[in-house]
Parts: C-alpha cells; sequence; structure tokens
C-alpha cells in the first residue's frame, strides 16, 4: 500500500518523489562494493530545523524509515535508499552560522561542506583540521555521522576530537542542544560524543559547534620519500612518531597506488620504479626539526627524499593524494578497505595484505594514514558492476578475520553502513552488541532511523 504523503506539509520544493530524482538520491554513487539499494518513496530537501522536526515526526506516525544524507559520499552505503523510506538530505540546510574566533569556535548547519568551513575559518586566521580526502565534498553532519578522518588526524584528531557541541533532532521531533563551545565539559554523560560516528541511526545533526585551530606559525614543510617496499616505510612512520617531531601527515602509497597515481594525473611519481611513497607533512617546523626528519628517514633506509615548503606545490602533493580514489577506480571500480591496527602492528599487518592479496590473484592498491595505523588495503576491479568475484570476496574474507585477531578494527574512519554489516559481531563481544542495540531504543524506539544500518 503506498503511502500517503498529502499530510507532510513542508515548503515549497522540499519534498520531492519525482522517480528520476528518487533513482539518483537512492544511490551512494562513491560505494563501489555491489550493495542492495531500496526504492525509498520521498526525497526531502530540508532547509531548517523545523522541516526536519515535521519530517521525522510524520515518520515517526507512519512508521516510515528515514536515511539521512549529506553529500552521500559514504564508501560504506551509508547513506542509500531503503525500500519505502524517506531521503532526508540536509545539503540544503547549509549555512555557516558564525565564526568565533575569540573562542576558536565555529557553528555550523549540517550541510555545510567541509572544505567551505575550512575556507571561511582560514579568512580569520584559523582553520577546521579534519581533512577526509572527500573535503571538499562532503558535509560536516556527513562527517560527524561517520567520525571523518583524513591525513591530519595524526595531529589532530578526528571529526571527533573537533566537535565540541550538537543540535539533534530524535526520531519522534524532538531538538536536543548536547555540549556546548568548551574545550572541556564533564557535566554528564558524554552525549555529544555518541552520537558522533552514529551513522545516523539514533538521531539527526542539524548544526555543530565545531573547533578551530590557529593556522601554524611559520612555514609549512611537505615531503616526498620513497623507499624500497611498504614494510621498510611502516618502520621509518615509526622512527617518525616515536622522534616527538609531531608531523601532521604520515600517508603511505604502494606501488599500484603511485602508478595509478600517475596514469589519472599524467605524472611522475614512479618512474624509477619507486615502491613505496611517504608523503610527510610538518606544519610546525620548528629548527632542526627538518634536518631531524631527514636524518630519521635516510637511517630507516629512504632511497629519495623530496621536501617543499612552496604552498602551491603542497597543495599539489595534497590534491595528488586526494586523487588516489579516483585514480584507483579508473580501472574498473575500487573496493575499498578502511582498517586499523595497533601501531605496533602496521608492518604485520600491510605485509599481510600484499601476501594474501597475491595469494587471491588480487591487485593490492595499498595506501593509507599510516601514522594512525590507518589502511586502505584496496582491491581494483576491472569490472564496473556486479557481484564481487569469488577471489576477491575470499581477500577480504581471509584479511579482516586477521585485523580483528591482531587487535585491529574492521572501520576506522569510513564508519560501518551496510558494506561492513558483517563483521560487527566479530568484532564486537554480544554483551557489547546487546548494549548498542538497547542504546539505539532509546533514542529511537521504534527503529525507523537508518535501520539495518552499522548493526
Ligand atoms: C573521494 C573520497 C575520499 C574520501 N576520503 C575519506 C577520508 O579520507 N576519510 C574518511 O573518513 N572518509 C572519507 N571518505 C568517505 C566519506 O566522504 C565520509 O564518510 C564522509 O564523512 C561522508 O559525508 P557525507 O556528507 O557525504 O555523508 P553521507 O555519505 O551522505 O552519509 C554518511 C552517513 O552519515 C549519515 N548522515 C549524514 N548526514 C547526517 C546528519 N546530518 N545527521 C545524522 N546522520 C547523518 C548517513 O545516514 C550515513 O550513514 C571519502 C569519500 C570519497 C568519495
Amino acid at each position: 500500500m503506498s503511502t500517503d504523503l498529502t499530510t507532510l506539509v513542508l515548503p515549497d520544493g522540499e519534498l520531492v518523489t519525482e522517480p528520476p530524482v528518487l533513482a539518483e538520491y537512492r544511490l551512494n554513487p562513491y560505494t563501489q562494493e555491489t550493495a542492495a539499494e531500496g526504492q525509498p518513496i520521498a526525497v526531502v530537501f530540508a532547509t531548517s530545523v523545523a522541516d526536519v522536526q515535521t519530517t521525522l515526526q510524520f515518520a515517526t506516525t507512519h512508521h516510515i524509515p528515514v536515511v539521512t544524507q549529506g553529500a552521500r559520499t559514504s564508501i560504506a552505503n551509508g547513506a542509500a535508499g531503503l525500500d519505502g523510506s524517506i531521503l532526508l538530505n540536509l545539503s540544503r540546510l547549509n549555512h555557516i552560522v558564525a565564526l568565533q574566533p575569540e573562542n576558536q569556535t565555529a557553528v555550523v548547519e549540517a550541510g555545510v561542506l567541509n572544505g567551505d568551513l575550512d575556507q571561511a575559518a582560514r579568512e580569520v586566521g584559523y582553520f577546521y583540521a579534519p581533512d577526509p580526502g572527500s573535503k571538499p565534498i562532503s558535509t560536516i553532519g556527513g562527517n560527524i555521522a561517520t567520525n571523518a578522518g583524513g591525513m591530519a588526524s595524526l595531529k589532530y584528531g578526528t571529526t571527533r576530537e573537533n566537535v565540541l557541541g550538537l543540535k539533534v533532532v530524535l526520531a519522534d521531533g524532538r531538538l536536543l542542544e548536547l555540549g556546548g563551545a568548551t574545550f572541556k565539559n564533564n557535566a554528564s554523560y558524554d552525549l555529544t560524543d555518541l552520537f558522533i560516528g552514529s551513522e545516523g541511526t539514533l538521531g539527526v545533526v542539524v548544526e555543530a559547534t565545531v573547533r578551530l585551530r590557529p593556522i601554524p606559525f611559520g612555514d609549512t614543510v611537505t615531503g616526498l620519500a620513497t623507499f624500497a617496499d611498504v614494510h621498510a616505510l611502516t618502520h621509518a612512520v615509526q622512527v617518525l612518531q616515536a622522534s616527538g617531531v609531531n608531523p601532521s601527515m604520515l600517508e603511505v602509497l604502494n606501488r599500484v597506488s603511485i602508478e595509478a597515481l600517475d596514469e589519472y594525473e599524467g605524472i611522475d611519481l614512479g618512474g624509477r620504479g619507486e615502491q613505496a611513497l611517504l608523503i610527510f607533512q610538518l606544519d610546525v617546523a620548528v629548527a632542526g626539526a627538518l634536518d631531524l626528519v631527514d636524518d630519521l628517514l635516510r637511517k630507516a633506509g629512504a632511497q629519495t627524499i623530496d621536501v617543499t615548503s612552496d604552498p602551491a606545490r603542497t597543495a599539489t602533493i595534497i590534491k595528488i593524494r586526494q586523487d588516489i580514489f579516483a585514480a584507483g577506480a579508473q580501472y574498473g571500480r575500487l573496493i575499498v578497505e578502511d582498517i586499523a591496527v595497533p601501531l605496533g602492528q602496521l608492518a604485520i599487518v600491510a605485509d599481510r595484505a600484499e601476501a594474501i592479496a597475491a595469494k587471491h590473484g588480487q591487485r593490492l592498491l595499498l595506501l593509507g594514514h599510516a601514522g594512525d595505523g590507518n589502511l586502505h588495503p584496496d582491491i581494483i576491479l576491472e569490472s564496473k558492476d556486479g557481484a564481487l568475484p569469488a577471489e576477491t570476496q575470499a581477500y577480504i574474507d581471509e584479511l579482516l578475520p586477521f585485523v580483528i585477531s591482531i587487535g585491529g578494527t574492521v572501520s576506522a574512519e569510513h564508519g560501518i553502513g551496510t558494506i561492513k554489516k558483517k563483521w560487527v559481531p566479530q568484532q564486537l563481544s554480544p554483551a557489547v552488541q546487546t548494549l548498542q542495540q538497547q542504546i539505539k531504543a532509546v533514542f529511537d524506539p521504534t527503529g525507523i532511523l537508518n535501520p539495518g544500518r552499522k548493526f
């Protein structure tokens, strides 16, 4: 039976039921692993908190599932349509409410793009640190819901460490104000933190108070160092981590990644057969730090080291790194994994990923935020769609249990969505899973918010 939407009263143009729009918005175009997307009944392009409340009250009354969407850049299919659902899209709730340099904070609506917030902050001498590769295209609300990471997480933390307060609408339409604008807050259980990374299953984030950082003093130094293999590179990462120079970026790219970027960008990172590339950055390069890094990297086996303080060249290097997913997908599609392990296990898991990929004949695009112990041991497939080949599935089925067995996680920063759901019972104990379900029931008793996602 079709749902009567006539009693869902919203401003003109916000409630859309045209099939082409539903067909577009039900997909998460960057999720390249085949996943079941359902048929939504409507998209609501909310432009106010009241619209979000109205939509959620309607959905609760009529028992309609709601999938909250930001920019739909999820790689875990977390914001894709479900059968009979309303897609609550917040991309038009996108105002920067206030920049407050005196507090080192900003207040933003959920649909503001990460890159837009960062740019606005820079105009007043600050920056917004969390920098997922999707920075120019993903929303702050989506970043909060997935606890997005990125290159700068190494020094400035993930989204979690940069959110101070939230406004959240619950399934029944209640508006909650959580946290505030203080850097410390022990007044109660930390519900702000609970919502960060909750993937649209507990409530809808409509506004956030986030932390801004002063732009670092002096020159930022960014460098490229090559190594004989990823194993050697991970050793260098540990040495740098222990040195106290406090790098703001330590990114790894394997030979396949280097080749993919060369082909995609028309550049020459790997023309001399470079096997592993470390991108490192010191955003506060105190006197002597660069010499120390150079010395440590050479002793750790760096074959070449190339550093720059030129802002344009730095921006080019960052852009190259941001393009890696597109570079991998140019051959067909990229099956993205998102693991993290304790730092001491980094070399072990990198070696194991290479061995398992070789065993199953998979083309391994290994990259990631090495300084965080967060790797993306991705597989390049030539087919653009369709079910995963058995060998690719075998690679995943062998790698992820190994990651869990050494104290790692199957989802470091992209979220569980639908893609990683089957691994949750292996990583979390039954008692913890039960508790998670009980917490969900407190906030969303009728279970309408992103049902079937996360666990
Ligand atoms: C090229 C590329 C590079 C990427 N690089 C990184 C990276 O380096 N690090 C990283 O962590 N991720 C990365 N991602 C993944 C993705 O961009 C992040 O997960 C991002 O945080 C999603 O934001 P979004 O606005 O697109 O949210 P969506 O994809 O629309 O939604 C993601 C999840 O959040 C929920 N959600 C969205 N908005 C809200 C809200 N306001 N309230 C409650 N729930 C909400 C959705 O229901 C869904 O579960 C990358 C993606 C791409 C395409």
